[in-house]
């Protein structure tokens, strides 16, 4: 009935308490466990219900075990990035929302978070350190001609937090493979659908599909459950466990 009962790792479990989480709330307590099983899982979920936690938690816990297994992936600083989890979200503010929680659930764990958002052109998202000063004008002004999510994602990545016009983008530009994908965590699904971004989840999904069909673990969260999420869960998910708490 607390967190030191799941075993989420000792790296992510530290950061639970860090975080100052001690139970978990009712959609962490069953979404969780059916994630570590290795289940697909469509669940309703409000905002404010804990549903960022339950899906990161499993998702950095899978990870940080396929690091122990050194997963074989290409290196670092390599032109596409190939991350092994992916979550969508509708908006900007919900992106950088999930990757502020993400990062605090990921310190130390050695799992690599990037948010990639759209609603501006991507050259403005460019870093906020690119005129720290006067003497580097000359860097900075190159700096600030490379969009910040591309130097980030060269970094490397293994979450990836991004909104769907702008993750096609990526795609599109060859930054991103989604060859590597093994969690994929839609929220807030109605909402995606709502502002009409259904094309864009069906190119991104069918990407990951076509190198490994089955590879992939899949949450799917939603506030409400019209016929289009349902179809949407049934396209997108192998056999799932609906949860509705
Ligand atoms: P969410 O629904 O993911 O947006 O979470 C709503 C808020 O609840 C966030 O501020 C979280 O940090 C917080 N929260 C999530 N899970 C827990 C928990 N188990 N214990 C305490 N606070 C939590």
């Amino acid at each position: 009935n607390t967190f030191a009962d799941i075993d989420l790792g000792d790296a992510l479990n530290q950061n639970i308490r860090r975080c100052k989480y001690v139970k978990p709330t009712p959609v962490q307590r069953h979404a969780i466990p059916i994630s570590l099983a290795g289940r697909d899982l469509m669940a309703c979920a409000q905002t404010g219900s804990g549903k960022t936690a339950a899906f990161c938690f499993p998702i950095i816990s899978g990870i940080m075990k396929m690091q122990d297994q050194s997963a074989q992936r290409p290196p670092r600083g390599a032109r596409t990035v190939y991350p092994l989890a992916l979550i969508l979200s509708p908006t900007r503010e919900l992106s950088m929302q999930i990757h502020e929680e993400a990062k605090k659930f990921s310190y130390q764990t050695g799992v690599k978070v990037v948010v990639a958002y759209g609603g501006a052109p991507i050259h403005q998202q460019i870093y906020a350190s690119a005129f720290c000063c006067g003497k580097c004008a000359m860097r900075n002004s190159i700096l600030s001609l490379l969009p910040a999510v591309l130097r980030e994602l060269e970094r490397g990545v293994d979450i990836l937090v991004a909104t769907p016009g702008r993750l096609v983008d990526l795609l599109e530009r060859a930054r991103v493979s989604l060859q590597m994908i093994k969690y994929l965590a839609l929220d807030e699904a109605d909402r995606m659908l709502d502002m009409g971004f259904e094309p864009q989840i069906r190119k991104i999904v069918e990407q990951m599909d076509m190198p490994r069909p089955g590879l992939r673990q899949t949450m799917l969260f939603s506030a409400t459950f019209p016929k289009e999420i349902q179809r949407l869960a049934s396209d997108f998910l192998a056999t799932y466990i609906f949860l509705a708490v």
